[in-house]
């Protein structure tokens, strides 16, 4: 079946960081950016996809509209990975990686969302279901100072989290969490790049006394995996990275390198690269994490491929309160863990009426 449209929706969604208690300074991230596809064949199936788009949503709704429309509009939808494949091609010059892929995952993910809904089942019994629910770990976002990050870590603990991922890069914040987490509780922590060389080798040994369960990204750039792994045999932290990661193609020399490869589903270039990314995982004996933090359809399609892919270890959910959902029926951790929806499709339903008050003109 061949596509007849694609719409894109910007939306910015304002969200809480769930902390009530006394700041060191103001928060500094407080909405999300994300761009939803809406894709229709001609037999009038619709999908849904999601683009990443943090800070980027109106360059990544040009790649959708001026790049990628134009290439897959008529275009027959029967062998996907296939489609996105000649679409990647064709699309190369304006880079392999970033704004262009992230489009192309938006589209990947609503194609695949139609697939499943043609044939009447949800994502994941389409490619072999193989458990209905899914461990998620709680992602804190930044808090800065010993205080917050122990009430917040505290917090998620007592809703039932056995894994609380930080966003911290100072010792004594990541101690504090690891002190209030209790013995019993996974805690790793996510630098963004943050740690230079000498940051990261003074740092490294005390993650291992602090008996973290992995550290994601710790020095920059996030594709330097000659280093990562030379970091990873000195100090025996296990490591993790795949977020900036874009194509299976690039995930070949993370996962060699790496323990906990990333792929983000929104980034990756969508449900056909996240699959051949599990694929080599497999292959190599590698855990994925995937990266997850927005509520959109990208949320439901990572859910779907966990429960497709035993290999996905944990789900990530991002600790906050977004003020509204886009997707009726979204479905939350519940003591640590998600029951995956089992309906047609990647299981989104947009809510309209959030998607009009959100919205970007
Ligand atoms: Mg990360």
């Amino acid at each position: 079946m061949r596509i007849k449209s694609i719409e894109t929706i910007t939306l910015k969604i304002p969200f809480g960081d769930l902390y009530a208690g006394p700041r060191a300074k103001r928060r500094g991230w407080t909405e999300f950016d994300t761009l939803l596809l809406r894709v229709e064949t001609e037999d009038g199936v619709v999908g849904w996809g999601e683009a990443f788009a943090y800070s980027c949503a109106s360059a990544v709704r040009a790649a959708v509209l001026d790049m990628v429309a134009p290439l897959a509009i008529g275009r027959d939808t029967a062998d996907i990975p296939a489609l996105s494949r000649d679409l990647q091609k064709e699309l190369h010059i304006w880079g392999r990686y970033g704004i262009t892929i992230f489009a192309l995952s938006g589209l990947d993910i609503a194609l695949w969302d139609i697939a499943a809904k043609r044939a009447g089942k949800s994502l994941s019994t389409l490619l072999g279901r193989q458990r209905n629910h899914v461990p998620a770990y709680a992602s804190l976002v930044r808090y800065g100072g010993p205080d917050a990050i122990a009430a917040m870590t505290q917090k998620a603990v007592a809703e039932g989290y056995s894994d609380v991922k930080l966003h911290e890069i100072a010792y004594e914040v990541i101690a504090a969490a690891r002190n209030a987490a209790g013995p019993h509780i996974r805690i790793t922590t996510d630098v963004n790049c943050g740690w230079s060389m000498a940051e990261a080798e003074d740092l490294l040994p005390k993650m291992k006394d602090l008996d973290l369960f992995w550290v994601e990204e710790p020095i920059f750039p996030p594709e330097d995996y000659e280093t990562l792994a030379t970091l990873r045999r000195r100090f025996g932290v296990p490591l993790s990275a795949g977020e900036n990661a874009c194509t299976a193609m690039e995930f070949r020399r993370l996962i060699a390198a790496l323990d906990y490869p990333q792929p983000s589903v929104t980034k990756v270039g969508g449900v056909s690269e996240f699959l051949a990314v599990a694929k080599l995982a497999r292959a190599g004996r590698k855990t994925l994490m995937p990266h997850s933090p927005y509520f959109g359809p990208g949320y439901w399609a990572t859910l779907q491929l966990a429960a497709h892919l035993d290999d996905v270890g944990l789900f990530e959910f991002l600790y906050v309160q977004p003020e509204a959902f886009c997707g009726h029926d979204i479905p939350l951790p519940q003591q640590g863990r998600i029951v995956i929806p089992d309906t047609p499709g990647i299981g989104f339903t947009p809510d309209e009426d959030m998607l009009t008050r959100y919205r970007v003109a």
